[in-house]
């Protein structure tokens, strides 16, 4: 009889196997990110002939694969990354994460692996976070990390779409971006001669293969006294990104008003779940002009000339925001005066943020597991 490969894993599927013990739980104040993981997994295998398989919980392991998985060689692989909250009112919850599923819903896409339905896939991740809801710290400073992971492993060496393919979340408990709780402003390295997106390329999937070479440069920018890198694009040297941030700047313009700015989704820019949120909010507002434009290096080196930068900020979920006070630009350092301006806009946007996250704010863009 003919088989139809199904369209996408059904999260009813699912199978859940209970690890026996669990590890014990580190202590909220020593949490390094990315080290320390829960006692569960989610898999999802998918091959061309059999289509999706029922989801898996299982207790967390190592993967076994062929040494010729597409993924070891030729970065057929994605990811996401994304947040449970503990709220004061001690329910669970997710921020936006229907936008993350969309993310990794075009990643996919873009990298020739099998579609899914994206709802199922959030439903698989919430049954995770509850199997596994007592590494969700009871902290509002800290939350459950979440690793949604999609490889090839068609154990081929042939470089074409993955015959297999593999779709994990691992999810784990990570402390407070800012460890003394107020802002800490980074410095940055911003060097043209690094770039780590470009218009045909893929800069705006969230792919490993963007991911890994940015290392060097990053130690690079460290090796000059700086912490995060400002990644610049083009003989124009238009500002795209801060480290693994979307950018924004909030200033006065040449005609006197107030402006938040952010560089536009035009391809080479990561389209932040925290940057669209901003955005959404300071719309919401109405307070000020919310403009998404490119803008070139020498604009905002003129803008800092004429002290009519306010406010200089990342945006992501590691952070909600992140201050940036100087900027080290052909041999030349420039002052930011973001905390100097509070920076109330960025304490703005990340209590407001943050309220939502841990329950604090009725909203519905953070809901319940
Ligand atoms: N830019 C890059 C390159 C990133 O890796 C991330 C983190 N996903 C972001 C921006 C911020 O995105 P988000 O707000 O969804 O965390």
């Amino acid at each position: 009889s003919l088989r139809f490969a199904s369209s996408s894993f059904k999260a009813s599927e699912l199978t859940i196997e209970h690890s026996g013990a669990t590890k014990p739980k580190p202590d909220p104040s020593s949490l390094v990110f990315g080290k320390q993981f829960s006692d569960h997994m989610l898999t999802i295998y998918w091959s061309e002939k059999g289509g999706w398989e029922a989801p898996q919980i299982k207790p967390f392991q190592n993967l076994s694969l062929h040494p010729a998985s597409s993924a070891l060689h030729y970065s057929i692989e994605l990811f996401e990354g994304m947040k449970a909250f503990r709220g004061v009112d001690n329910h669970i919850r997710f921020f936006r994460p229907m936008h993350n599923m969309q993310r990794m819903h075009r990643s996919a896409e873009r990298s020739c692996l099998p579609l899914f339905d994206k709802a199922e896939l959030l439903e698989c991740i919430r049954k995770l976070v509850e199997v596994d809801q007592e590494w969700v710290p009871y902290s509002t400073s800290a939350s459950l990390y979440i690793r949604p992971t999609f490889i090839g492993i068609e154990p081929s060496l042939g470089v074409t779409r993955a015959g297999q393919a593999l779709l994990f979340v691992i999810v784990g408990p990570v402390g407070p971006y800012f460890a003394t709780g107020a802002f800490n402003p980074v410095s940055l390295l911003a060097d043209p001669t690094f770039v780590r997106a470009w218009r045909g390329g893929v800069g705006e999937y969230k792919m490993g293969g963007n991911y890994g070479p940015t290392i060097a440069v990053q130690d690079e920018a460290v090796k000059q006294g700086c912490q995060q890198v400002l990644w610049l694009y083009g003989d124009r040297e238009e500002i795209t990104e801060v480290g693994t941030m979307n950018l924004f700047i909030y200033w006065t313009t040449e005609g006197g008003e107030k402006e938040l700015l952010t560089p536009p989704l035009d391809g080479i820019i990561l389209p932040g779940v925290t940057r669209q949120s901003l955005l959404d909010l300071a719309r919401d507002w109405g307070e000020f002009k919310v403009t998404e434009r490119t803008m070139e290096m020498k604009e905002l080196i003129g803008a800092l000339d004429s002290g009519r930068v306010l406010e200089v900020f990342g945006s992501g979920t590691a952070c909600v925001v992140c201050p940036v006070g100087s900027l080290l630009y052909k041999g030349k350092t420039y002052q930011i005066p973001t905390m100097k301006n509070g920076p109330d806009l960025a304490k703005r946007f990340h209590k407001e943020l943050t309220d939502m996250q841990y329950g604090r704010k009725k909203t519905d863009w953070a809901p319940l597991v």
